[in-house]
């Protein structure tokens, strides 16, 4: 991935793809003192930017530290990243993190670094296995107690757990693993939340310990303007035999069915192909007013 074409925004300018590097005595690296966003444009508009770049600055303060950039120019920055590859349709990845002034888990004075890169992300999963609904197994790693470790940071220290569920449910077979969280109940997928359709309503997992996504928020928005319940609560893992559908959802992942979790099923159905299509048309700019047919 470090040698492509284009160019990587690095604290302020761009700089070709492959010389965009870190010292290996940076302290991100070390302690995990680096936050990111996920971002995706459409028709060369990014979907909920600037709710992504607060998410990001907010992170940063969650984990002690100023990003030294404002929102504001952070979303030009984003904006004239996407611009400059050129792409319509892609994937935005800002990333911030301490520097390599000091060595030590204290670096209070250590820069803090910004970059944007933008690639293209067509589909997260498989294609073809995304619509017959992806297979998920279930995690042995669970996500922390929110006094363990600052769960609502989109923060690069967190994603230890998601990696190593990924890497031991692809090693099954599996395309993602579902975490529970630190008391059992059912959290979020590595890269994703999770919803679950019984009796015509929706069910999702109070997002108390773990991301609120804001492609959950989209997706409940969307759901609730159908007329179609949502309730947000505890769930446990014993519940699952009981939902009909399953959906999981994010900024990389859109809304894509899930056929299987471990030893329970779930169909494709109705909402869950409703809320894809609608999460595929509400992510798209409405064209642009067509020029009057005189
Ligand atoms: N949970 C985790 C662990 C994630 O990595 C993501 C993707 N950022 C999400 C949930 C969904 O968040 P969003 O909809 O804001 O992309």
């Amino acid at each position: 991935f470090d040698s492509r074409d284009g160019e990587i925004w690095f604290d302020g300018a761009f700089v070709p793809w492959s010389d965009a590097k870190v010292h290996v005595l940076t302290h991100g690296l070390h302690y995990a003192s680096a936050v990111f966003e996920g971002e995706r444009a459409y028709g060369g508009v990014i979907f909920k930017m600037h709710e992504h770049n607060q998410r990001l600055v907010n992170s940063g303060k969650l984990l002690g530290f100023d990003i030294p950039f404002s929102v504001d120019e952070i979303d030009r920055a984003c904006e004239a990243t996407l611009a400059r590859q050129g792409f319509e349709d892609a994937y935005i990845r800002p990333i911030a993190w301490r520097g390599s002034e000091m060595m030590g888990v204290a670096a209070q004075s250590n820069t803090i670094h910004l970059a944007i890169a933008v690639w293209q992300w067509p589909s997260y999963f498989d294609p073809a296995e995304r619509l017959k609904g992806i297979r998920v197994d279930l995690a042995e790693w669970r996500r922390p107690d929110p006094r363990t470790a600052p769960s609502k940071a989109k923060a690069t220290g967190l994603y230890m757990i998601c990696t190593l569920s990924k890497h031991a449910a692809e090693r099954k077979g599996y395309a993602d693993a579902l975490m529970l969280d630190w008391r059992g109940q059912v959290a979020e997928c590595t890269g994703a939340n999770v919803f679950f359709v019984k009796d015509g309503a929706i069910h999702t997992p109070t997002p108390d310990c773990f991301l609120d996504g804001i492609t959950r928020r989209t997706v409940i928005g969307l759901a609730k303007a159908r007329g179609i319940e949502v309730i947000e609560r505890a769930i446990m893992p014993e519940e699952l035999d009981g939902f009909e559908e399953c959906f999981i959802c994010g900024t990389a992942a859109e809304v894509t069915p899930v056929s299987e979790i471990a030893q329970h099923r779930f169909a494709v159905g109705d909402i869950t192909k409703t809320l894809m299509n609608d999460y595929a048309a509400a992510v798209r700019p409405a064209p642009k007013a067509a020029v009057a047919a005189a």
